[in-house]
């Protein structure tokens, strides 16, 4: 067997195996089928000119003449199938249908003749040839540059395998070239494979990657195989070898060929294993970080390692949560802040999408333009204009930093100026997994932060609290001594009889604010039982009726058959006329209160038994909401915003709702009122065992102090 018979053997056996492998994988889209067609006439020609070429019988010759009729027309479709068309189907695929039956007809009949030889060669390379140029073409008005890359690789293979099998036919005329053309045409069918496994054109690198793994691992097969079958067994024992060797194969297959993958990765695509170890490596070293500030510079300085990058920032979201301050950044100047108004449609391209690559915004605008999705069109247009905020970086790719609550806490920006469409897909998933590394630092500085202030609190409190103890007794002798100054019977006259009243308001002023530290210090657990929510909350309110003032009311809205919760009827009442007086004066006395209770139907654990445990009760108010940096201080003791403030009924309220098991959740934006809810644990046992709410005095408590009035 000469070596162009040979090569038609090879090539037809492995252009059949994979139109096979494309057909095994299911899911058959009518591109795969057009594919496996294709691929399946390639693989039969070769083998038909095989034959032919072994045995020149008339058979074969007149097979490989209607195989070759049938390549263009397989070819044509699949072609348009590749690149999206727009608009009308293409005139050629049209003369080529008309033009095919006329042809089998013809070869049927007559195909040694050579001006028939001729008119089928014609056909074949001229539509071929003309089918190349129309990929090409749309390729080039793709808009996306990716594509436009592909395509041009694709055709360019194309066209060498045309070419040189246009001129495998002057082996004819005694002129025999290498059989260069079948090997080209193994390569195109393979790109065409793999485009279609991946569901997106591969280019030069990806292919030429995919070769080396598969060469890699057929060498590796083939030498297990003949090291079984050949030097291992004789001629009987081969079935038994071949069975071996068919295990060892199955076994070492994964492992061989992710090694394999793993080499020419190395070898062949430097640029993106770079990346990968600067991400991997950066990712290593967050896991130990808790500051910002340590974690901004972790991230840049592996990006910049890297040298995938020209520039990279990262921006910070103020306290105020309104802007985009710059942490940190290397490369291009970058701007000091971006305002979150004018890069609106930035933001919320990111919360949907985690990432955005502006070229590859850019180029799906051109492409939608041409299929007329003018809707994202125009929202696309929006978000590359605003991404000139972005300063130097208004080209790169846009990563959001998200918090535990899916807030946005930051963003990292990415430049790379060299080139274009510095980043592929997987390199910016990449750089994706870096961005959610850093929103995992951002979130344990956060809770690291909350700790330490809540460390600091507590060595506060318990230094306020012995000075609250010092100050209580001799605060009471003051107040026995003034009382009895103020004893009637004395002779006061009327200015030292004001000025002793105002001595004794003042010590029960004291008394109070002293009364709340101690509260905070040292919250009692109070008397825990199974109590009635709503009761408690038409208590609170009828005392409270006593001091309301005119241009506000209070509603209820009591949910039916409440279960019981599990708390202090006292405690709750004083932490309700806490936030129920909060809600009137933030409303400045004029405006509606809503005091809700409900059941949550919330877990507390998996289990698929689990009740739901919550009891609920909520205060809302129409007042002017809370600014977010006050939200954050909310239940800091001492934090305040009013003049007469003492700034601990929250942080009291908070912390005796913790004691009784449950917690304080606080809804508000700035503009339209605030509500806060008291989320109690339920009750397990059905008697109440604490206080009844009937039980309760109705004056104020001396354990948890209420605010006076507005
Ligand atoms: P104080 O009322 O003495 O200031 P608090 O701990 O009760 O102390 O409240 C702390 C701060 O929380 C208040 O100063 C106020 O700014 C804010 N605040 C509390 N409740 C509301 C509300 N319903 N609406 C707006 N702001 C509120």
């Amino acid at each position: 067997m000469d070596l162009r018979t040979r090569t038609s053997l090879f090539c037809g056996v492995l252009a059949l195996a994979i139109a096979a492998s494309i057909l095994l994988r299911g899911r058959l889209r009518r591109a795969q089928v057009l594919f496996a067609a294709l691929a399946g006439d390639m693989g039969l020609w070769y083998l038909a000119q095989w034959q032919f070429h072994a045995g020149r019988a008339d058979f074969w010759e007149r097979s490989t003449a209607v195989l070759a009729v049938l390549l263009p027309q397989f070819a044509l479709h699949l072609f348009d199938s590749i690149v999206p068309r727009v608009g009308k189907p293409s005139a050629l695929l049209r003369w080529a249908g008309v033009l095919a039956l006329p042809m089998l007809i013809l070869v049927l009949t007559e195909h040694r003749h050579g001006l028939v030889r001729g008119a089928v060669i014609l056909y074949v390379f001229g539509l071929i040839a003309a089918g190349l140029w129309q990929l090409a073409q749309r390729g080039e008005h793709s808009g996306s540059r990716a594509t436009q890359r592909r395509v041009r690789f694709l055709v360019s293979i194309g066209a060498l395998a045309a070419a040189f099998s246009l001129a495998d036919f002057l082996w004819f005329i005694g002129a025999p070239l290498p059989p260069v053309s079948a090997v080209l045409s193994i390569v195109f069918l393979f790109a065409l494979s793999e485009s279609l496994i991946r569901a997106r054109l591969v280019d030069l690198y990806d292919i030429l990657g995919q070769l080396l793994v598969s060469t890699a691992l057929a060498f590796s097969l083939a030498g297990i195989f003949y090291v079984f079958v050949v030097l291992l067994g004789g001629f009987e024992t081969m079935y038994l070898g071949a069975i071996l060797a068919a295990i060892v194969i199955l076994v070492l297959f994964e492992p061989l060929r992710e090694r394999a993958e793993t080499y020419t990765h190395k070898f062949f695509f430097r640029e993106r294993v770079d990346l990968e170890r600067a991400v991997a490596r950066a990712r290593r070293s967050l896991v130990h970080v808790l500051e910002v500030k340590e974690m901004q510079q972790v991230a840049l300085s592996a990006l910049e390692a890297s040298r995938r990058a020209t520039g990279a920032a990262v921006y910070v979201r103020d306290p105020i949560g309104r802007d985009f301050e710059l942490g940190a950044s290397f490369g291009p100047v970058a701007l000091p802040r971006i305002e979150l108004a004018t890069a609106h449609p930035v933001f919320e391209r990111l919360d949907a999408g985690g990432s955005i690559a502006f070229e590859e915004v850019a180029h799906q605008v051109a492409e939608r333009r041409r299929t007329g999705r003018t809707r994202e069109v125009e929202a696309d247009e929006r978000l590359i204009a605003s991404a000139a905020v972005l300063g130097p970086f208004a080209r790169g790719v846009c990563l959001g930093v998200y918090g535990a609550e899916r807030e946005l806490s930051a963003i990292l920006l990415i430049v790379d100026d060299r080139v274009e469409d510095a980043f592929s897909p997987d390199e910016v998933g990449l750089l994706e997994s870096l961005a959610v590394q850093m929103g995992v630092v951002v979130e344990n500085s956060r809770q690291h932060r909350r700790l330490q202030e809540r460390d600091r609190l507590a060595a506060l409190g318990q230094m306020a609290a012995g000075l609250a103890h010092e100050v209580k007794n001799p605060l009471g002798a003051i107040k026995g001594a003034a009382q009895l100054l103020s004893d009637p019977s004395d002779k006061l006259d009327a200015s030292e009889r004001e000025f002793v009243g105002i001595i004794l308001e003042e010590v029960e002023r004291l008394d109070r604010v002293v009364g709340s530290v101690l509260d905070y210090a040292r919250p009692s657990k109070g008397d825990l039982g199974s109590i009635d929510v709503n009761a408690v909350v038409r208590r609170t309110l009828t005392v409270l009726a006593s001091d309301r003032a005119l241009g506000w009311t209070v509603a209820m809205d009591l949910a039916e058959d409440l279960p019981l919760a599990r708390a202090d009827a006292e405690q709750l009442r004083q932490v309700l006329i806490n936030l129920i007086r909060n809600a009137m004066q933030a409303m400045g006395g004029n405006g509606n209160v809503l005091v809700s209770t409900r059941l949550r139907q919330e877990r507390v654990s998996v289990a698929p038994n689990d009740a739901p445990v919550w009891v609920e009760v909520s205060v809302r108010d129409e007042g002017p909401g809370i600014a977010p940096h006050v939200l954050e201080k909310l239940f800091v003791p001492f934090f305040t915003t009013k003049a007469a403030g003492t700034g601990l009924g929250l942080a009291v309220s908070q912390r005796v709702v913790e004691e009784m098991g449950g917690r304080i959740e606080v809804a508000s934006k700035p503009g339209s009122g605030s509500t806060f809810t008291v989320v109690l644990p339920r009750a397990t046992e059905p008697l109440s065992v604490g206080r009844s709410p009937a039980e309760i005095p109705a004056e104020h408590g001396a354990s948890l102090s209420p605010k006076p009035a507005a």
